[in-house]
């Protein structure tokens, strides 16, 4: 009964028009619903740090939007303070009673308040007073806190995209609004954004102007006909099947879809200035909430038939526009809910300048593209409008994890500055592309390349990478529509074989599953990352396994460049299983090619944590070992590499990671095998320090970072990184280790390398 009450508020509370009327829906219901005489809502003003009473039910009206209180003063600042529920039975007698004469709250004695927490910071508190000498009882403090923590949302919301400025007052539409995420892929960018979304999916259609609305409006009229046309035909296929009463459905339909309903609405969007999908979404939304805050269960049932509608006519709509007529401007920025590696790569991408989108978190798939491209990235955006971005100027800035929306002159100008002068740096470095990377009291090490896609080769080239490190085959896996055949993959092996002989190119297995699908190799499971994926699936399907290993084989004949590296290992069997296959391919492919093949040499990944403890056993079956630092990370710390939420707890400074690495070093070292390190941690210019005082033979990264990590590595003296690292070590913060290792690079002056030290 209360959650039926709850669900209710909520749904009110998210249908308002906007974030006033939200908080006024709120305090009536909660008033209504605890049946207590007051409630009020009071946010914190980050200016001023004084809580601002938003709206009332109860209180004098007059009051709201004047009254305030400082951050730790009476009631509300006490509950702020402490982060928890004051429940007070006689208020006025507690030490922080603060009496507000303008509210009229004298005539209250209990007094039940909640923190509104976002993302542990306390943005407001929610109170609930009553005339009565009582305590609330506990299912009534549960559901205070529990809808506070409903309504934190909102609020967060409405701060982000700038229509709470704590204040009653309306917002000004042409002001600089800033949304923070996470830097996916470091680097400024000035662009304009070009909203991506999956097909048939309504609620992410953007608003956009329409050019024409006399063509949008034709446009429309075609869907709908079509629609009407495609009703009619499931009714007559189903007059057999249903009986009339059923089938009366597609009558409901058909009068909806009557010139003077839906369609009618849709058009009045469009003569507004919006163009016929954005329209379109615009009265389904409008048609949702009208019917979501109805308590008839029936009508609530209309709620799903008017989106299967939308859909229908969306559907359409969408094929009208064919799929490449996409217009991308210079310098665009594509903006989505979650932007995947496959939508990215098929855009033009000598267009693209940037990435943000709302979900995803530094190490995801796709932000590790967008870093092998250059593209300033940042994800992770929670709070991010997407739908009402389109083509709308912004400046991302990928080290801050910041996105400007409609930046103000001064704004820009600022930023072109600081983009000059990261050019400036970016041309210094080109003196170090043909620098053996060796420290000035003679340690060398080795950079190699990440790579995926053609272009990762040429830029690893162009930055002197003395090899690859890793290359990703499921990359060009996921530009098909199949698996491709042995002979495909043979073409696609050899250009990168070639472009690097006599140097050595590490190939891995085909590692999917996790974050990485493939389009026509779904695998939908509750927990992917804990799942099926990397080796567990290529020893399940030793055809796929063969058919790869025979591919990177025969496009090795001549070169023996090859190196072949075994993702997601967790036990030694799976070791020798894999070993058996390559034995085993490397004679068939003997055989039919009637040459000598080499056993190419055979490397396997640290990334789950397992093989840490076991790393000697399994080194001693391979000629090399990798460090997978990203998925290493992730397991090791048990925190998802794509959730947003839990981001700021995924670090590779953690201190059990840092001594994982050393444990594997000295142990693959121990074995007389070279060790590795190819996650991202090997390509930020900070951890390459510790990586390498760690004692790692080879780095590979991106190519966007090859010569930033190769630059620092030349100045920085390989006694000073291992006293550095010797520090380190012996500190249990992860924050503090991140410091120290800033904090001795910014004294060699090489923090401009890290990110640019003026920030905007
Ligand atoms: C890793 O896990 O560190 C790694 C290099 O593999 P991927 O990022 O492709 O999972
Ligand atoms: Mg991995």
């Amino acid at each position: 009964m209360l959650l039926d009450r709850l669900r209710k508020i909520v749904q009110d509370v998210d249908s308002a028009p906007n974030f006033t009327a939200a908080l006024d829906t709120m305090v009536t219901s909660v008033r209504e619903t605890m049946g207590t005489e007051v409630c009020s809502v009071y946010l914190l003003d980050d200016k001023t740090n004084r809580y601002l009473l938003m709206s009332t039910e109860g209180l004098n009206p007059e009051s709201v939007g004047t009254v305030s209180l400082a951050w730790n003063e009476g009631l509300v600042g006490l509950c702020g303070a402490r982060e928890e529920p004051i429940n007070l039975d006689n208020a006025s007698a507690h030490p922080k009673y603060h009496y507000l004469p303008e509210t009229g709250e004298e005539k209250y004695n209990s007094f039940l308040g909640a923190p509104i927490m976002h993302r542990r910071k306390v943005l407001g508190v929610l109170v609930v007073q009553q005339r009565d000498n009582r305590k609330f009882d506990e299912a009534e403090e549960a559901f205070l806190v529990t809808l506070s923590a409903q309504l934190s949302g909102v609020v967060a919301h409405a701060k982000a995209i700038g229509t709470l400025e704590v204040s009653r007052t309306a917002p000004r539409s042409n002001v600089t609004r800033i949304f923070t995420g996470i830097a996916g892929s470091t680097g400024i960018v000035i662009g304009r954004a070009v909203v991506m979304y999956p097909p048939a999916d309504i609620d992410s259609v953007p608003d956009r102007i329409a050019e024409d609305v006399d063509a949008e409006i034709g446009l429309l009229e075609q869907a709908v006909a079509s629609v009407r046309q495609e009703i009619s035909d499931l009714n007559e296929k189903m007059v057999n099947t249903l009986m009339p009463e059923e089938r009366a459905l597609f009558d409901v339909y058909l009068r909806m879809l009557d010139d003077n309903a839906l369609p009618s609405e849709i058009i009045e969007h469009i003569t507004a200035g919006n163009w016929a999908q954005g329209a379109l979404r615009e009265v389904i939304e409008e048609h949702m909430q009208t019917f979501s805050v109805m308590d008839d269960p029936y009508l609530r049932e209309r709620m799903a038939d008017v989106r299967d509608l939308g859909l229908r006519i969306l559907a359409h709509l969408q094929k009208q526009e064919g799929s490449g007529l996409r217009d991308f401007p210079d310098k665009s920025i594509l903006v989505g809910e979650d932007i995947t590696t496959a939508m990215l790569v098929e855009t033009p991408l000598d267009k693209i300048a940037g990435i943000v989108t709302v979900t995803g978190a530094a190490n995801s798939h796709m932000a590790i593209v967008a870093r092998a491209l250059g593209l300033p990235t940042v994800v992770g955006v929670g709070d991010l409008p997407v739908t009402q971005l389109d083509d709308t100027e912004m400046i991302v800035d990928a080290y801050q994890g910041r996105v400007y929306v409609q930046p103000s002159r001064l704004l820009r100008t600022r930023y072109k500055e600081i983009i000059k002068e990261e050019r400036q740096l970016i041309a210094g470095l080109d003196a170090y592309k043909n620098l053996p990377t060796e420290t000035p009291d003679g340690h060398r090490i080795a950079l190699y390349v990440n790579t995926g896609l053609m272009v990762d080769v040429a830029r690893g080239k162009d930055r002197g990478a003395e090899g690859v490190g890793l290359y990703r085959t499921e990359i060009p896996f996921m530009l098909r529509e199949r698996f491709p055949g042995e002979e495909e993959q043979r073409a696609i092996y050899r250009q990168q074989l070639e472009a690097f002989s006599p140097a050595p190119v590490t190939m891995r297995t085909l590692d999917i599953g996790g974050d990485k699908d493939l389009p026509y190799f779904p695998i939908k499971e509750d927990n992917p990352a804990l799942g099926w994926r990397g080796i567990r699936i290529t020893l399940d399907h030793p055809e796929i396994f063969m058919v790869q290993i025979r591919a990177m084989l025969k496009a090795a004949i001549g070169l023996d460049n090859l190196q072949v590296m075994l993702p997601m290992i967790s036990s030694v069997f799976e070791i020798e299983e894999a070993l058996h296959l390559i034995h085993r391919a490397v004679m068939e492919v003997q055989e039919e090619e009637g040459v000598p093949i080499v056993m190419p040499r055979v490397g396997v990944m640290v990334e789950v944590p397992a093989t840490v403890f076991q790393i000697a056993d399994m080194a001693q079956l391979v000629d090399f070992v990798s460090v997978g630092s990203n998925d290493l990370t992730q397991y090791m710390l048990a925190v998802d590499r794509n959730n947003a939420r839990v981001a700021d707890i995924y670090t590779p400074y953690h201190p059990a990671v840092l001594r994982a690495l050393q444990i594997v070093v000295d142990e693959v070292h121990r074995m007389g095998k070279p060790a590795g390190i190819c996650g991202e941690m090997a390509g930020d210019p900070a951890t390459a320090v510790l990586l390498m005082a760690m004692g790692f033979d080879s780095l590979s990264m991106s190519a966007s970072n090859l010569l930033r990590v190769r630059k620092v590595l030349r100045t920085v003296p390989y006694a000073q990184a291992q006293s550095l690292l010797a520090q380190v070590m012996q500190v249990d913060n992860a924050a503090v280790i991140r410091s120290l290792v800033e904090f001795e690079l910014d004294d060699l002056g090489l923090m401009d390398l890290v990110r640019p030290k003026n920030k905007g």
